[in-house]
């Protein structure tokens, strides 16, 4: 019989943590970190960004990584983040750990855009519908 294995969710103090883990670094040299960047999409659109610039200015309050082989969505958040936005960023990351998982990366990612929008309408909902209890 198969059986599905648990998500786990590993949560890190700072960005810097969070990122390092996924790079598999022990910790960021900062004298080199601007010559990396990483390439990736936002919808249809390719963007490429400065790892140095983003790490020392992230302009999410959340954010994190799925690790496929463990099935552990690893996660950051800034004291200041909304719920919604962890609660997009969540589903998103647990969307990629599963199946399909497409070959293309833009295919890959409308999934996880997908699933983290709905989490995020299902969140704004049920805040809709608790207010009108109160
Ligand atoms: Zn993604």
């Amino acid at each position: 019989m198969a059986t599905v294995k648990p998500v786990l969710l590993k949560r890190y103090d700072t960005l810097e943590e969070c990122f390092c883990a996924c790079m598999r670094w022990d910790k960021v040299d900062w004298e080199n970190i601007d010559k990396h960047y990483w390439c990736g999409y936002s919808g249809f659109k390719p963007y490429r960004q400065n790892v140095g610039k983003w790490l020392r200015k992230c302009p999410r309050k959340a954010w994190g990584w799925a690790e496929y082989k463990t099935k552990t969505v690893h996660v950051w958040t800034s004291k200041d983040c909304e719920p919604k936005e962890l609660i997009n960023l969540l589903a998103h990351e647990i969307a990629h750990l599963n199946r399909p998982r497409y070959k293309d990366g833009r295919e890959e990612e409308r999934k996880a855009n997908r699933t983290g929008e709905f989490a995020q309408m299902a969140y704004e909902m049920a805040m809709e519908l608790q207010k009108k209890d109160s």
